[in-house]
């Protein structure tokens, strides 16, 4: 399985970096997770996006889904390169956010619940409903024939409920949008907490993003090094970066 980011940023789009978009490979099969601001002009550079097999959203928040739209016209524009509308996998509980997934001609929109497991393609999907301020999920990626583990936390508070589906990872990759200093109500992870995390549940890599706009990135890495130990790798989100699982 290879893991390519193309957009990083948690709120909005800054020093020419989108916010959350990661594209996602394995034997043929390209599949899109979250589809924030910058997603489509990113993936130009890697993949046309008509050859996506399908898009998978952690949730309803504008950095996750802003270029959802423009991905839907773009293969309405081009109905006729493609067999079949794209599959945009998405939380069915808003009802309202989901049905926008469909677009006639272009995408089926495919509702998952907290807690379910599904097959997309080479990859087995688990979604665990995360803490934020609308329904969100973590999910742990395994890609079947090889049994490698991806876990990306989405958005979410620090929460150990998460460890159920965070154990072991090879790559496990974490929402960490602010400083450790970050003080009163929290919808994020600290750098400091997701170090935390990411010795708990005995990562292999854990890869830092929704990456504040502002402050020294570095600084971040340093304070969830901290927390997480020695053992484990960990690695700053960056435009185009390309991983192997
Ligand atoms: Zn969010």
């Amino acid at each position: 399985m290879k893991l390519t980011i193309l957009g990083f940023y948690g709120g909005y789009p800054a020093h020419t970096v989108g916010t959350s978009s990661y594209l996602i490979q394995s034997n043929g099969f390209n599949l899109l997770l979250d589809c924030g601001s910058g997603a489509m002009l990113s993936l130009e550079h890697k993949l046309d996006p008509l050859k996506l097999d399908a898009v998978v959203l952690s949730h309803y928040h504008q950095d996750h889904i802003a270029d959802i739209g423009v991905l839907q016209y773009n293969w309405q524009i081009n109905d006729d390169q493609v067999k079949q509308p794209l599959s945009i996998y998405g939380p069915s509980i808003d009802q309202e956010a989901f049905a926008k997934l469909t677009w006639a001609n272009a995408t089926i929109g495919i509702g998952y619940k907290n807690k379910e497991v599904i097959d997309i393609g080479p990859f087995t999907f688990e979604f665990l409903e995360t803490i934020h301020p609308v329904p969100t999920y973590a999910m742990r990626i395994t890609e079947r024939a090889t049994g490698k583990v991806f876990v990306f936390t989405a958005d979410t508070a620090y929460d150990e409920k998460l460890n159920a589906i965070s154990q072991n990872a090879d790559i496990l990759m974490t929402d960490t949008n602010f400083f450790d200093d970050k003080i009163g109500e929290k919808w994020h992870m600290t750098s400091t907490e997701s170090g935390k995390f990411a010795r708990l549940n005995n990562a292999k890599r854990l890869i830092l993003t929704h990456l504040p706009a502002n402050g020294s990135h570095e600084l971040l890495k340093e304070q969830a090094k901290l927390s997480a130990g020695s053992n484990i790798d960990i690695i700053l989100a960056k435009k185009y970066l390309e991983l192997t699982l």
